[in-house]
């Protein structure tokens, strides 16, 4: 990632990232690849855990919609979004390749690795930095700032706790949010810029799970059920209708999946106005109402009326059990209205469920503390990038996509600041 020309190179200077994500190491590539001499310290054993898990499931690393369809899916300031323009997702798959790690769009336009996995690309990437000199400390937890100068860590090395002060020429953190807090970011470093006069919004679950006050026999029967092809949807505090056609699975607790978690955000705002918040469901979105009606009109002869709504309409045992819990007997025996709540049911949801448990998390460093190179206005030489920062995404690619391109726009903030700096 060769950025700058040999004669703008500034004198080497010592440059200390906190927190070894996918932000903190991408801004860790752009200073070092300017010459900087930069150190990557992070609370954990190792770097990169929450990535790796990430990958697990299927690494979905980016999204291959439409540059202005993509950046709408995002919930940021104009600043942040201009950082997604500077490093698409084209510039970003163009990137993994250069690790050598071919990608592929699957049917959903998600973009994922060849082999769909995250420990290849971290290898690699890893590999890069340190032939680029970068340093990683593991097992460094960063408690703070002394004097605006020194940054305390308690380290732990060769089975020793020790306290250390570090100096640096300019400070990159990029501590992550608070979900999957055993993956290393638990949200400790919001008191630690809060004393330091930062506004930090209060980290929330984001791309999580909902409780639903589920009757005793959906639960015990279905709870970990799919609910395929469902259409999913619900208002944002502006009144706006908001859907999508995706699937979600009945949990123990309530409801989850990744159409629940693409509407997670505007259920979480009415959750936190109303007390409670209204997801719609459409069971058979692909069947118009009149269709429905027609179907559920034929002569039911000799199946029972479960058979009945199996055969004709296709339901699955999942689907006809939410429609019977969230209905009246009433409405069973009128076509029209089991037409409408086929269509349209409604599910009150209850709370979201607990940010640990959530994908990613939303809220962090307020907009208005940085400048446009991701520098805090009140502490100046220390810059901020990755989920700390205060935006919202949906799974599918946008959020690892926001971390690289606000860790690679923060990372050239440093070196211009460098640059800058007698
Ligand atoms: C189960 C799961 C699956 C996911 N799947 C996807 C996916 O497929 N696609 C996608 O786009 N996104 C996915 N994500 C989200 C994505 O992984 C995160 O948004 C991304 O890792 C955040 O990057 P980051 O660098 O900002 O923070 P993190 O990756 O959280 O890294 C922050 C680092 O800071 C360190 N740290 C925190 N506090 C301190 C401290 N005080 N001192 C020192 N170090 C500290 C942590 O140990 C950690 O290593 C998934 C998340 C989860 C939980």
């Amino acid at each position: 990632m060769k950025q700058f020309d040999i004669f703008d190179l500034p004198p080497t200077r010592t440059v200390a990232i906190i927190g070894g994500g996918p932000a903190g190491l991408m801004a860790a590539e752009v200073i070092a690849a300017a010459g900087h001499q930069v150190s990557v310290y992070d609370a954990m054993p190792s770097v990169g855990r929450k990535f790796l898990l990430a990958g697990v499931g299927g690494m979905n690393i980016t999204h291959a919609e439409p540059a202005e369809d993509f950046r709408a899916r995002y919930s940021a300031n104009s600043h942040f979004i201009n950082t997604l323009k500077q490093f698409d997702a084209d510039a970003l798959r163009s990137w993994v390749h250069g690790l050598g790690v071919e990608t592929f769009v699957g049917t959903s336009g998600r973009v994922f690795p060849a082999d769909m996995k995250a420990a290849p690309l971290l290898r690699a990437w890893l590999h890069r930095l340190r032939e680029l000199g970068v340093k990683i400390y593991p097992r460094h937890r960063w408690l703070g700032f002394e004097n605006n100068k020194e940054l305390i860590f308690s380290a732990q090395e060769n089975g020793n706790n020790t306290t250390k002060r570090i100096t640096a020429d300019a400070v990159l953190l990029a501590l992550g949010g608070a979900s999957w807090q055993r993956l290393g970011s638990d949200g400790a470093w919001v008191p630690l810029l809060r004393e330091r006069d930062v506004q930090v919004s209060t980290l929330v679950p984001s791309n999580c799970g909902f409780d639903v006050s589920w009757s005793e026999l959906l639960r015990s029967q279905h709870a970990g059920a799919p609910l395929h092809g469902v259409g999913l949807s619900c208002s944002d505090l502006q009144g706006m209708h908001r859907s999508i056609l995706s699937e979600a699975i009945i949990s123990v607790y309530g409801i989850e999946g990744t159409g629940i978690y693409a509407l997670s955000k505007y259920l979480r705002e009415q959750l936190t106005q109303n007390g409670s918040a209204l997801l719609n469901i459409d069971l058979l979105p692909d069947l118009p109402l009149e269709k429905i009606v027609q179907r559920l009109n034929k002569p039911r002869e000799k199946n029972s009326l479960s058979n009945f709504l199996r055969k004709q309409l296709n339901l699955s045992p999942a689907k006809l059990a939410l429609l019977r819990e969230l209905t009246s007997k009433q409405t069973f025996e009128k076509t029209d209205l089991l037409a409408l709540a086929i269509k349209k049911l409604s599910l009150t949801l209850t709370a979201a469920r607990p940010i640990d448990e959530a994908i990613s998390s939303a809220g962090g460093v307020a907009a208005k503390e940085l400048d446009s190179a991701f520098m805090l206005k009140k502490m100046p030489g220390v810059f901020c990038a990755g989920e700390m920062l205060d935006w919202d995404a949906p799974t599918g690619g946008y959020l690892l996509t926001g971390c690289f391109a606000s860790g690679r726009a923060a990372g050239f903030g440093v070196v211009r600041y460098l640059q800058a700096q007698p």
